[in-house]
C-alpha cells in the first residue's frame, strides 16, 4: 500500500548534488574503476585525449569524455575487462605562454627576468593546479577513469618513453638537424607549425622598388621593377627572378582565362574580359622587356641590390609570373617559404637578417637593431632618396599571426630538428587505407592521408623552456676516436657529424651526459625541447610502460578506439599511428571516432583564449551531470556540429542575459534586470572576485534534466507501488497485454540501443531511450498498469513486470546517465532486492557492475507493438482534441474511430484503457463509425477520430472568446509592423536585435493564423 511506503519522502525533483557525491565515492570506495590485466576475460581500452594543462575544460571536453564514459561504463557492464586511461598534456607553447603573459601582467617580468629554471617552476606550478582542476570536473562529470593511473605527458614514465623513442628514430638516421624555414614567433621567441597560426586581412601597400641593372649595355633595361609588402627584406635579397618563357606563360594564361569566359556565368564575364585585356596588354608593353630580361639572366648578369650595394644575380624561375605585378620578383629566400624553394633551385645563398626578438641583425647593415616597422619606413624613405621608389599601392594583404602570441609571424631561416617522415608517414597510411585502423565517420580518412601523402618533415624542436629538452650534446673539436673512447662500450650513446656546422651531435639513451663525458672537450647540451606532439604520439603506448614490457601493454595495447575531435586528426591522430607501428610495431587503436565539434551561438568553436569556453561546472550546478550527459549524448549524430548559444544567469535573480562577444571576456555584468552585479570566469581582481558568480549555461540542457526528473518521478511512482513485492517467474498467461507489450518494447530498445552505441550513433540511443521512457513507459505502462497496482488479486504480476521494465531502463540509461541510474537502483533494491521475469535474481550491488541487458527476441512481438502504436495514436489524437477545446480534465469525453475492420479489431481489446488515460469512453470502432453532429476531429493514418463535443463546450462563449483573442492579435502585429517600418530603428539597432523584433513578428502572424482556424471550426460547429 503506498501509505506504508518508505518512499513517500521521496522529494518529486531528483537532488542532483547528494546523488553525486555520494555515488562517486561510492564507486570509488569499491574499486569500479580499477581495470588489471585479467587472462579470462576481453580487454577493452581507451586513453583519454589528454587535455592541456593550459586551463580548466569547457563544454567540448565534457563532450569528449561524455561519450568516452557512455563507451566504458556499457563495456564494463558488458563484462569487458575495460581500461579508462586517464591523464593530462603538458602543452608546450600554450602552457608557456599563458604562464608569461600572466607573469608579464602581474609582476611586470619577462621570462628572462626568472631564467629557465625560475620559469619552468612557475609553469609546474600552473599545471598542478589545473590538473587538479581538469580531474575534479572529470569527476564531477562521473568519469570512470582508472585513476591511479592517471599519467602526464611530462611525468617520468611519458619522459622515458620520449627519451627511448628519440634515441631510436636518431639512430637510425630519421631524426636530423638542419636548416629550415620556418614560422618565427618573435614574441615567444620559437618556431611555431603551421596549424598554430591564424590568418588575418589587413590594409597594407604594395612598394615598387627598382634594382639599377649592372653594367646595362645599350637597348637593354636600366632597372629591373619588383614589387613587395615588406620593404624591408630587401636586405636579404640575393636574387631577382623572371620568368624563363614570359611568352609562353602569358598565352598559356590567356588560353585558360578564355576557356572559363566560354563557360563563365554572365555576371563573371566582364571580370575575365577585363583579366584577358590585362593579359593583352602585357604582352604588348611589358614581354619586350622581360624578353630581354630573360637573356640576361642566362648570360649570367647581374642587378645591384640598393642600400647594400651587394651585387645580385637575375635568375629564371617559373615563380615571377608575368601575368602579375611587374612580372619580375625579388627573392629573399631566408625570410618566404617561395623564395626558399627558388633559393634552393639556384643555389642562391640564404641571408637571414633577423634576430630571434624580431630587430635586425648584422646582415641588414645600416639597419641593424631596428624593429622590422621602424627598418620598413626607413629602407622606404631611402629608397625614395636615391630615387629608386617607383610607386605605392594601397592593398588587402594576408598576415599570418601566431595563435599564442597573436603577434604577426616572420619567415625565418633558422636552424630546427626534422623527422624523416617518408617512410613513417606511409606506415601511417598503409594502416588506415588497409582497414587496420578504422576511422568513424569515414569521411575524416580522407584528410588523414591526404595530410601524410605530402610527407612534409616534422620540425620537432621548439625555442622553448616547458617541454621535453632534446636529448642531444654538441662536442666541437674533437675526433671520432675521441668519442669512442670515451663512450666505449656504451650502447646507450650514439654520434652522428653534422657536417653543416662542423659538430658532433651525441644523442644518450638516459640520464645526462656530463660537460666532460669527452675527456678534454666541453659538450653543450641543446636547449631546444620537442614539439608538444612527440610526447602525445606516444600516448597509447607511453601510459601503458613502454618501453619496458609490461603486461599492461601486452594486454590492452593496441587500445579499442580513440575518441576525438577532427581538429587533431594530422597533428595527433596520424602521429599516433605513426609512432605506435614504429616503436610497438603495432597500431595504437583499432577505432577512431570523430565526434561533432560544440560551437557558440556565432558559430565559433569554444576555447578559452577566445572567453566563450562554457564550464561545465556551471552547467552541471544548474542542470545536474546526468543532464549534462544525457543533454550532449542526445546532441552528437554523425554530421551536425552542435550550436550552443549561452546565457549567463545572473546569481540574485536568476535572469538570464545571452553572452556575446561583446560581454564574454568581462569580469563583471550588471544584471539588466535587477540591476545587480555578478563576477564571470574572468575576474581576477579581489574586488570582482567577492561578487557572486553567474553561471554561464544553455536551454539546450532543458530537454534532458525534464527527461532526468520524468524518470525520477516515474521511478518514485514505481518504487511507492512496489510495497510488498515478492519475486517469482511469471508466466505467460499471467501477463496482461500491456505487460506483454512493455516487454516486447523492451527487448527492442534493447536491441536498438545496443547497436546504436556499437556504432557510436550517441544521439540515436539517446533518442530511442528518450522517446521509450518519457512516452511509453512513464506516460503509458505505468499509467496502464495504476489500476491493478491497487488490485490485490493481480497486483503481483504488475509488480513484478514494473520492477523488471524498471531495472531494465536503469540499465540501459545507466551509461548515459550513472548517477540517477545508481540513486534509483539503490532505492530499487530495498523493496525489490531480487528481479526478472522468468526467473528472478538478486541484482548486483551496484548498477555499474550490473550485466547489460540482452535483447531477448522471444518476447518481441512485433504484432503488438503495431497495435499499441496506433492504440496510442488515437489516445494521443483524442487528447489533444480534448486540450485544444478546453475540455475539463475530469470531464469523461465519447469518441468514436472510422477504421477499416481489422484495424478496429486490433484496437477494441485496448477500449478500457482509454477511460484511465484520456477520460474518454469509445462508442465505435470501424468503417460505418459516423461522425457526430458537433466533433473535435483528427486525421491519422488510415483513422479519423471524432471526439463528440456536444454540450461539452459553450459555443457562443468559445467563438466570443476567440474573437477578442483575434483583434488583440491584429493590434500587435500592427504595431509590431509600425517598429519594423520605422527605418531609424532598423538601420540604428544591431542586425540580431532588428532580426529578434522580425522574428516576433512572424510568431504573432502564426498564433493569428492558428486562432483564425480554430475560430473557423468554431463556427462550423455552431452551424
Ligand atoms: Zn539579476
Amino acid at each position: 500500500m503506498p501509505e506504508e511506503s518508505p518512499f513517500r519522502d521521496l522529494p518529486t525533483q531528483y537532488d542532483h548534488f547528494s546523488a553525486q557525491d555520494r555515488w562517486y565515492r561510492f564507486w570509488q570506495q569499491q574499486g569500479y574503476f580499477r581495470s588489471q590485466p585479467h587472462p579470462g576475460r576481453v580487454p577493452y581500452c581507451i586513453v583519454i585525449p589528454p587535455p592541456n594543462v593550459t586551463g580548466a575544460l569547457h563544454l567540448g571536453h565534457a563532450l569528449n569524455n561524455t561519450l568516452q564514459d557512455i563507451l566504458i561504463r556499457q563495456k564494463r557492464m558488458q563484462g569487458y575487462e575495460t581500461l579508462w586511461m586517464p591523464g593530462t598534456d603538458h602543452a608546450g607553447i600554450a602552457t608557456q605562454a599563458v604562464v608569461e603573459r600572466r607573469l608579464l601582467a602581474e609582476e611586470g617580468k619577462t621570462r628572462h627576468d626568472l631564467g629557465r629554471s625560475g620559469l619552468v617552476a612557475r609553469i609546474w606550478a600552473w599545471k598542478e593546479e589545473y590538473e587538479a582542476r581538469i580531474i575534479s570536473q572529470l569527476k564531477q562529470m562521473g568519469c570512470s577513469c582508472d585513476w591511479e593511473r592517471t599519467r602526464f605527458t611530462l611525468d617520468p614514465v611519458c619522459a622515458r618513453a620520449v627519451r627511448h623513442t628519440f634515441f631510436h628514430l636518431f639512430r637510425e638516421g630519421l631524426i636530423y638537424r638542419g636548416k629550415r624555414l620556418v614560422n618565427w614567433d618573435t614574441s615567444l621567441q620559437t618556431a611555431v607549425a603551421d596549424d598554430e597560426l591564424f590568418h588575418e586581412t589587413i590594409p597594407g601597400h604594395f612598394w615598387y622598388f627598382r634594382y639599377p641593372v649592372i653594367d646595362a649595355k645599350a637597348g637593354e633595361p636600366s632597372h629591373v621593377t619588383i614589387a613587395t609588402t615588406r620593404p624591408e627584406t630587401m636586405l636579404g635579397d640575393t636574387a631577382v627572378a623572371v620568368h624563363p618563357d614570359p611568352a609562353g606563360a602569358l598565352d598559356r594564361v590567356e588560353a585558360e582565362l578564355l576557356q572559363r569566359l566560354a563557360s563563365a556565368p554572365e555576371k563573371e564575364k566582364d571580370e575575365l574580359r577585363a583579366e584577358i585585356e590585362d593579359v593583352r596588354y602585357r604582352r604588348r608593353k611589358l614581354l619586350p622587356e622581360l624578353l630581354a630580361l630573360r637573356q640576361m639572366a642566362a648570360d649570367g648578369r647581374m642587378v645591384m641590390l640598393p642600400l647594400l650595394n651587394r651585387p645580385i644575380p637575375l635568375v629564371a624561375d617559373e615563380w615571377a609570373k608575368p601575368e602579375m605585378g611587374t612580372g619580375c620578383v625579388k627573392i629573399t629566400p631566408a625570410h618566404d617559404p617561395n623564395d626558399y624553394e627558388v633559393g634552393l633551385r639556384h643555389g642562391l645563398p640564404m641571408i637571414n637578417i633577423l634576430q630571434p626578438d624580431g630587430t635586425l641583425n648584422e646582415n641588414a647593415g645600416p639597419y641593424q637593431g631596428q624593429s622590422v616597422m621602424a627598418a620598413r619606413e626607413h629602407v622606404v624613405a631611402d629608397m625614395d632618396k636615391l630615387g629608386l621608389l617607383w610607386k605605392v599601392e594601397s592593398r588587402a594583404i594576408d598576415l599570418a599571426h601566431s595563435d599564442r602570441s597573436k603577434t604577426p609571424i616572420e619567415s625565418m631561416l633558422t636552424d630546427q630538428w626534422f623527422l624523416k617522415m617518408e617512410r613513417l608517414a606511409q606506415m601511417a597510411i598503409d594502416a588506415v587505407v588497409g582497414g587496420r585502423v578504422r576511422i568513424i565517420p569515414p569521411r575524416y580518412t580522407k584528410g588523414y592521408v591526404d595530410w601524410l601523402s605530402e610527407k612534409r618533415d616534422w620540425p620537432i624542436s621548439r625555442q622553448l623552456w616547458w617541454g621535453h629538452q632534446i636529448p642531444i650534446w654538441y662536442c666541437l673539436g674533437a675526433s671520432e676516436q675521441e668519442l669512442q673512447a670515451a663512450f666505449m662500450g656504451r650502447e646507450d650513446v650514439v654520434w652522428r657529424w653534422d657536417e653543416q656546422q662542423g659538430q658532433w651531435l651525441i644523442c644518450a639513451l638516459e640520464g645526462d651526459l656530463p660537460e666532460d663525458a669527452v675527456p678534454g672537450r666541453k659538450l653543450r647540451r641543446e636547449e631546444d625541447v620537442l614539439d608538444t606532439w612527440f610526447s602525445s604520439a606516444l600516448w597509447p603506448h607511453s601510459t601503458l610502460g613502454w618501453p619496458e614490457p609490461t603486461p599492461e601493454l601486452k594486454y590492452y595495447y593496441p587500445t579499442s578506439v580513440l575518441i576525438t575531435s577532427r581538429d587533431i586528426i594530422s597533428l595527433w591522430v596520424a602521429r599516433m599511428v605513426m609512432l605506435g607501428l614504429h616503436n610497438v610495431q603495432d597500431i595504437p587503436f583499432h577505432e577512431v571516432f570523430i565526434h561533432p565539434k560544440i560551437l557558440d551561438a556565432y558559430g565559433e568553436g569554444m576555447s578559452k583564449s577566445k572567453g566563450n569556453g562554457v564550464d561545465p561546472v556551471d552547467v552541471m550546478e544548474k542542470f545536474g551531470a546526468d543532464s549534462l550527459r544525457f543533454g550532449l549524448a542526445y546532441l552528437t549524430t554523425e554530421t551536425q556540429d552542435i550550436r550552443m548559444p549561452v546565457d549567463f544567469e545572473c546569481p540574485h535573480c536568476k535572469g538570464l542575459l545571452e553572452q556575446t562577444r561583446e560581454n564574454r571576456m568581462l569580469p563583471r555584468i550588471t544584471c539588466p534586470r535587477c540591476h545587480k552585479e555578478f563576477a564571470t570566469q574572468w575576474a581576477e581582481k579581489p574586488a570582482d572576485k567577492l561578487l557572486p558568480h553567474g553561471l554561464v549555461v544553455s536551454e539546450r540542457f532543458q530537454l534532458a534534466r525534464n527527461f532526468c526528473n520524468k524518470l525520477w518521478n516515474a521511478s518514485r511512482f514505481a518504487l511507492m507501488n512496489l510495497a510488498g513485492y515478492s519475486p517469482a517467474p511469471v508466466a505467460e498467461p499471467q501477463l496482461f497485454v500491456e505487460d506483454r507489450w512493455i516487454l516486447s518494447r523492451l527487448s527492442t530498445v534493447t536491441r536498438q540501443v545496443t547497436e546504436s552505441l556499437a556504432n557510436y550513433r550517441f544521439a540515436e540511443a539517446a533518442r530511442v531511450l528518450h522517446e521509450f521512457v518519457w512516452f511509453e513507459f512513464c506516460d503509458f505502462y505505468v499509467e496502464m498498469v495504476k489500476g491493478r497496482l491497487q488490485d490485490c488479486s493481480v497486483r503481483g504480476v504488475a509488480q513484478r513486470v514494473l520492477a523488471h521494465a524498471l531495472d531494465t531502463i536503469l540499465r540501459l540509461l545507466h551509461p548515459i546517465i550513472p548517477f540517477l541510474t545508481e540513486e534509483v537502483w539503490q532505492l530499487l533494491a530495498q523493496v525489490a532486492p531480487e528481479r526478472g521475469i522468468d526467473a528472478p535474481q538478486r541484482a548486483a550491488e551496484s548498477i555499474m557492475i550490473a550485466p547489460w541487458p540482452e535483447a531477448d527476441p522471444a518476447r518481441c512481438d512485433p504484432e503488438i507493438e503495431a497495435r499499441f502504436n496506433r492504440f496510442q495514436q488515437v489516445l494521443r489524437a483524442v487528447r489533444d482534441i480534448r486540450s485544444r477545446q478546453n475540455v475539463p480534465q475530469k470531464k469523461q469525453v465519447r469518441f468514436s474511430v472510422r477504421c477499416d475492420a481489422a484495424t478496429g479489431e486490433l484496437l477494441r481489446p485496448l477500449e478500457p484503457y482509454f477511460r484511465p488515460l484520456a477520460a474518454a469512453v469509445a462508442v465505435g470502432w470501424g468503417p460505418d463509425v459516423e461522425p457526430p453532429s458537433r466533433a473535435g476531429h483528427a486525421v491519422l493514418p488510415g483513422m479519423e477520430v471524432y471526439v463528440d463535443l456536444a454540450g461539452l463546450i459553450d459555443l457562443d462563449a468559445e467563438i466570443a472568446r476567440k474573437q477578442k483573442e483575434l483583434a488583440d492579435l491584429d493590434s500587435r502585429i500592427a504595431a509590431q509592423q509600425k517598429k519594423l517600418a520605422n527605418t531609424d530603428f532598423t538601420r540604428r539597432a544591431p542586425p540580431a536585435v532588428v532580426q529578434k523584433e522580425r522574428d516576433r513578428l512572424k510568431e504573432l502572424e502564426d498564433q493569428k493564423a492558428r486562432a483564425k482556424l480554430a475560430l473557423e471550426r468554431l463556427a462550423a460547429g455552431q452551424a
